[in-house]
């Protein structure tokens, strides 16, 4: 079996990408907007700056009350567009539920959109443009593959998962780089069927233990993208990597896996946005 070791991808592509930084005529800054404390919204931003703090990346944590108002949130992610120090923009999701989260998130300039969750980006990804900002989760994943010599290119991809920020992003990706995909979610009526059939399985449910010996076959790959918290607060994935690992070919870990390689690219999405933004 074959570990896919985000860790080790992602310190392979930290050197290049700590170059494409100091290439530029400026020093990055990357806005990160959090409505409220959640502590899982927390946790990702630590990590965020973190890896931002390796790459000479500043990041300024923009933390407001839960219970600001659309207006206010809108009137922030304005500022953020009209700063020109300002050269990507995250709003951390989920935001508090009075909050229409789409209308906040088409609020930020496209050239900034290190997420590629406007509607602009969103379009261009759907379309498989080179000049599209894709998920961040989407392009580590492509990136973990192909650092491990494991083509999508006419391969059967089973993704389970369909939600907007996470499954359909990944879905494209896949569809873009030629595989043939079949999507599963809470509606599936025999998922095991569906996912055995794969050559590569994504997983993307955020349910702990879904996928289990009898969900994979010999010479599967398969990838990990839940992010759960398990009963030890120790992070889990969907999969259950004991009872699976021995049956497939290749299999990413949680932690360990996709998490690490989705910071990393997140920071190559802005290293495109800040080489763009230079040529405009
Ligand atoms: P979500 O709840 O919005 O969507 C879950 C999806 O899984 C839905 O489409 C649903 O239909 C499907 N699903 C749920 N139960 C299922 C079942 N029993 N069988 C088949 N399909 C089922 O969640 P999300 O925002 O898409 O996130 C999914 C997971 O990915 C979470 O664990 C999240 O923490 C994780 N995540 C990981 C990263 C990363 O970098 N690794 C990044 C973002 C999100």
């Amino acid at each position: 079996m074959i570990l896919l070791n985000g860790r080790l991808i992602r310190d392979t592509i930290l050197p290049g990408l700590i170059a494409r930084f100091e290439a530029l005529p400026y020093k990055p800054v990357l806005a990160i907007i959090q409505a409220g404390d959640r502590p899982d919204s927390t946790a990702f931003i630590a990590a965020k700056k973190n890896f931002a703090a390796k790459l000479g990346v500043e990041v300024k944590h923009m933390a407001v009350s839960a219970d600001i108002s659309q207006k206010e949130l809108m009137a922030i992610v304005h500022e953020c567009n009209a700063d020109n120090s300002i050269h990507g923009i995250i709003v951390q999701l989920p935001l508090p539920i009075a909050i229409d989260t789409d209308a906040i998130i088409d609020a930020i300039d496209a050239r900034k959109d290190v997420d590629g969750l406007t509607a602009t980006q969103v379009k261009r990804w759907l379309s498989g443009r080179e000049d599209a900002v894709m998920s961040a989760t989407a392009r580590g994943i492509r990136t973990l593959l192909k650092q491990n010599s494991i083509e999508l290119f006419g391969k059967k991809v089973t993704v389970v998962g369909r939600s907007l920020l996470v499954g359909k992003p990944i879905i494209a990706m896949c569809l873009n780089e030629n595989a043939t995909v079949t999507v599963c979610h809470s509606k599936t009526a025999d998922l095991a069927s569906e996912t055995k059939r794969a050559d590569i399985l994504i997983v993307a449910a955020g349910k702990p233990g879904l996928i289990t010996p009898s969900h994979v076959s010999p010479g599967q790959i398969v990838v990990d993208v839940g992010i759960s918290r398990g009963a030890d607060n120790t992070l889990v994935g969907d999969v259950d990597f004991e009872a699976v690992k021995d049956s497939v070919a290749a299999i990413s870990p949680v932690p360990g896996g996709v998490g690490p390689m989705t910071v990393c690219s997140l920071f190559e999405n802005l290293a495109d946005l800040c080489e763009q933004w230079r040529v405009q």
